[in-house]
């Protein structure tokens, strides 16, 4: 069965096509500036050269017309029509507490993700333009949806109830719900078995460290707690977001620069984190180059970075216990070995042990662990599509 999956932003769109159950890899792209001047589709067939199409797009329904132009292309195309994809598997942001799993779409499903909309503002709507427009233009293909929130349901209420007004909670659904849940089980499910153990028997600290960044406690495969919040404000500084704050540095700023909390907010996503304290860019590469120029404000970010996934890697080893292994992916956390070794430094005594030597590596599973460390430290590659690509077959051939 080839699966298309499709994760749309407000004007971006990334997709791949997976042929199910051998789980290969068939083609990848991305559409970019939708809506805007210089909208443009980059497709890459795997093993051809990838091809680049400057064209207008006026909306998701043009960009979703010229991503099938690329699948049934005679040269850089997968399917010779596009019957031949029979499935479609759509990454969605927030599923609330209506979701602990990924389903089929129905009315009740798109009614659900629209109502839940004010909990994820920029994605969930963005996500129903990609579903409406696959609907429009192949209405007999089933389709999936997989939440980015779903793993973390298993969390107990003691880590997601937040200690503000209880009625905060029941009104208007304040509590944490966490983010990148599909790398968090991802990573989990092919840590178990790089263990060689079964996913309930795992006890993991996953390290999600991109531009977005995330840490989770894993306790017997199951999400335990996890680092990103109500919005994916909470947690690790990230590129542009600031990550854990005392809350009352909004009140107090607002007083001093005179301007509202939504301005606040909107500054603590964008301007906020490795960009903020480094001035320099909100990409870890820039910030490596400007410290290895000896740029004090940088090295200041990658230090405030690494110490904060340290601070999370010891509360959640405390949460769990017991620790089989911790996990580095996503962008940072695939490539740099330094700051992977930068956030192991120090955890001698709590049995976490990197080997410099075999940490010296990127994008590949692998065992970074030195012989006599009792908690493994793995390198894992994320593959969020493939775990969509899963869930939908999974469901789509029930
Ligand atoms: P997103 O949250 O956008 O999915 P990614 O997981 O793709 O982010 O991570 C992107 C980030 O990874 C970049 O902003 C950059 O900081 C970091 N990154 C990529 N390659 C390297 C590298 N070689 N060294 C350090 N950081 C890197």
């Amino acid at each position: 069965m080839k699966v298309l999956v499709v994760n749309c932003g407000s004007s971006s769109l990334k997709y791949q096509v997976l042929d199910m159950p051998s789980e290969t890899l068939l083609c990848k792209g991305l559409v970019e500036r939708i809506g805007i001047d210089g909208s443009v589709i980059k497709h890459e067939k795997i093993g051809m050269p990838k091809y680049v199409k400057e064209v207008p797009m006026n909306d998701h329904n043009e960009a979703i017309l010229h991503v099938i132009d690329a699948l049934i292309d005679r040269e850089y195309g997968v399917v010779k029509n596009m019957s031949e994809i029979e499935a479609i598997g759509h990454r969605i942001v927030q599923g609330g507490e209506r979701y602990d799993k990924s389903v089929l779409v129905t009315d009740k499903v798109i009614q659900d993700i629209r109502e839940l909309a004010p909990l994820a503002p920029l994605h969930n709507p963005a996500h129903l333009l990609g579903i409406s427009a696959c609907q429009k233009l192949m209405p007999s293909t089933p389709q999936v949806v997989v939440f980015d929130t779903a793993f973390h349901q298993t969390m107990p209420a003691k880590s997601y109830i937040y200690a503000l007004p209880y009625e905060w909670y029941e009104k208007y659904a304040v509590r944490r719900y966490g983010a990148h849940g599909t790398s968090h089980r991802y990573v989990t499910l092919r840590a178990a078995e790089m263990l060689g153990k079964k996913p309930e028997e795992v006890n993991l600290i996953t390290c999600h460290i991109g531009n977005g960044a995330s840490v989770s406690a894993i306790k017997n495969g199951k999400c335990y707690d996890t680092s990103m919040g109500l919005t994916p404000l909470q947690g690790l500084v990230m590129g542009t977001r600031c990550g854990d704050i005392d809350p009352a540095v909004i009140a107090y700023i607002a007083g001093k620069e005179n301007i509202d909390a939504f301005e606040i907010d909107s500054i603590m996503n964008k301007k906020s984190g490795i960009l903020g304290i480094s001035g320099i860019s909100s990409d870890m590469r820039d910030v490596e180059n400007a410290m290895a120029e000896g740029n004090e404000r940088a090295k200041l970010a990658w230090d405030v970075f690494a110490q904060r996934v340290k601070h999370y890697v010891g509360a959640y080893y405390a949460e769990l216990g017991r620790v089989d292994a911790i996990i580095f992916t996503a962008g940072v956390g695939e490539n740099s070995a330094p700051m992977r070794a930068d956030i192991c430094e120090g955890l001698e005594n709590l049995g976490i042990k990197i080997d410099l030597e075999a940490n010296n590596v990127r994008g590949e599973d692998k065992d970074l662990s030195a012989e006599d460390s009792k908690v493994k430290v793995l390198l894992i590659p994320t593959n969020e599509e493939l775990m969509i690509a899963r869930d939908t077959y999974e469901i789509v051939k029930a």
